[in-house]
């Protein structure tokens, strides 16, 4: 059985612990590696070798850091298949899903190698007389970013690309179920030129997690996972005085509008519905039809669901994998049929779906839920799996309504042709990411990613210039310079001209 290991230092690491955990193949249902889960000892390994690393990365030119982002960014466009098949048999997506994540993840490294423009402070000339203002801003530290199962190569991108050229170290603990593409990630940064302990990964689980919420020497952690351990990691992070950032779970609504084109819609919705089984923080997992829109939409999403192509991630003809692990689907196939008890109405039902040659995969098809109302568990639960369920209404305000009340923020769509509907809800919805005839609207790297309510913890969201701001913190210098009277063999002399004590509050004059 393939063990891996940690990366600690510019190098692969054992570490003391031995405690592992299993890496399944979701297509196949077998376990195809195990990875250590590093003990409190490990972390501790992990945050000196950051820290002394900090020393000198942190006083790099930007020039330096500059090529060696550079130089990583032509690796890992290089080495997008080979990060996909990874990223394919460890999580189950399919290859150009794969893909896709890591050209969104490689967007934020594109967007940290203009590292130069991005860090040009402020400058005031003669504020008061003689006196000029100006800003900078400096790292912070070691940061450490701690990421979820489901995007295992663009998530942690979305923190360390920026991280590392704001002049940080790094300590990536990634989810212990897909962890072999951070490994590539750091093979990728020492052959780019990075100092040895500037990007460190460690595997791991609670114990991990805690040791770096605890460690005296971090600076800083980015989360991306569930609320609750968002929550958890938020609260126990700034107790322990760090800057923390994390992002939680979600429930995405798509409003479709009567005036809205069906098939447009219907396409866009099973795609962002059911892509990656259902397992992205931006999937839309609920559908508020409108009025007379809603017949023709669950009609033609059944169509779509039906038609969709699931099977192993690594085959061409696949649109649709396999979920997680054998507990997500098991989780999954028993909220259906909650769905169902509850006393919503099954369009389709994707469970008891076999996949030939995958018998023993962890597979669910792609389900239609129609007539959910907002007190089902189907609708109350973050179901995390290729299932869409249909809410209906009456007007778009209540549609906004029923978006506004639930807890969570992260993501939400309108499908309309009516721009003063499109606008309506622009304005008046309160969540952080919105589409208009878009239904998965992440940002571009060069703005910031996050949502509201319960989808984010703490200020930032994350990458674009609130990532800037998050993993640096700002000088303001206040100059004057006095002219010199003279050089004496003394040594320099003020003019007594500029001098003289005045004991009040300094204004400018
Ligand atoms: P998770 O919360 O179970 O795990 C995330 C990370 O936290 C992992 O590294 C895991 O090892 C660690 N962790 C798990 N339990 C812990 C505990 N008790 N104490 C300390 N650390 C713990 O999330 P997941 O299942 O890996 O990922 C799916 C979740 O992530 C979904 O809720 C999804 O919406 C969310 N997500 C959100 C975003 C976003 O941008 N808001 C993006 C991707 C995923």
């Amino acid at each position: 059985m393939r063990t891996i290991t940690h990366w600690i230092g510019g190098k692969p690491v054992t570490g003391e612990s031995t405690r592992t955990s299993p890496v399944w193949n979701p297509a196949t249902g077998a376990q195809q590696a195990e990875v250590l889960l590093a003990s409190t000892t490990d972390v501790g390994a992990a945050v000196s070798a950051a820290a002394a690393a900090f020393e000198t990365w942190s006083q790099s030119s930007l020039s330096q850091r500059v090529k060696v982002l550079f130089a990583f960014r032509e690796l890992v466009n290089a080495r997008i298949g080979d990060f996909a098949e990874i990223i394919s048999d460890e999580h189950g997506k399919v290859l150009s899903d794969a893909k896709g994540e890591v050209q969104r993840g490689l967007e934020v490294v594109e967007f940290a190698c203009g590292i130069p423009s991005l860090l040009k402070g402020e400058y005031s000339d003669q504020v008061s007389g003689g006196v000029d203002l100006f800003s900078f801003r400096q790292p912070l530290g070691v940061c450490a970013g701690i990421t979820p199962f489901n995007f295992p190569a663009m998530v942690p991108m979305w923190m360390y690309p920026v991280a590392i050229a704001t002049g940080n170290t790094f300590v990536l603990k990634p989810s212990e179920r897909d962890p072999s593409a951070s490994m590539l990630a750091a093979e990728l940064w020492a052959e780019a030129g990075l100092p040895d302990g500037v990007f460190n990964v460690v595997h791991g689980d609670k114990e991990s997690v805690d040791a770096l919420l605890e460690h005296p020497d971090v600076a800083a952690v980015s989360f991306v996972g569930s609320t609750p351990i968002a929550k958890y990691i938020h609260e126990r992070g700034t107790a322990a005085g760090k800057r923390v950032q994390a992002l939680g779970g979600a429930k995405n609504h798509a409003i479709v509008l009567p005036d809205a084109g069906i098939d447009y819609a219907s396409d866009h919705l099973v795609a962002a519905a059911f892509g990656s089984a259902g397992e992205r923080c931006m999937a839309i997992s609920a559908t508020v039809a409108v009025g007379s829109a809603a017949d023709a939409l669950v009609e033609a999403v059944s169509t779509k669901a039906l038609a969709t192509k699931v099977g192993s991630g690594r085959d061409a003809d696949s649109e649709m994998g396999p979920v997680i692990t054998a507990a997500a689907r098991d989780r999954i196939v028993d909220l259906i049929g909650t769905g169902a008890a509850q006393g919503a109405t099954l369009a389709v039902d994707g469970r008891g779906l076999t996949v030939p040659g995958h018998e023993d995969g962890f597979f669910v098809g792609p389900t239609v839920i129609d007539n959910v109302t907002t007190s089902m568990d189907v609708y109350t639960q973050e179901i995390f799996g290729p299932v869409l369920s249909v809410i209906r209404a009456g007007s778009v305000d209540e549609a906004i309504a029923i978006i506004n009340a639930n807890p969570y923020g992260n993501g939400t769509a309108i499908f309309t042709g009516s721009g003063e509907a499109a606008r309506r809800f622009q304005r008046g919805v309160n969540v952080g990411m919105i589409g208009i005839n878009v239904p998965i609207p992440v940002p571009m790297a060069y703005y910031s990613f996050g949502g509201w309510k319960d989808s984010l913890f703490g200020q930032s969201h994350i990458h674009g210039p609130e990532g800037i701001a998050f993993y640096t913190r700002a000088k303001v210098v206040t100059s004057r310079w006095p002219k010199v009277a003279e050089h004496s063999a003394g040594g320099a002399s003020i003019d007594t001209e500029a001098s003289g004590s005045s004991f009040h509050f300094p204004t400018a004059t």
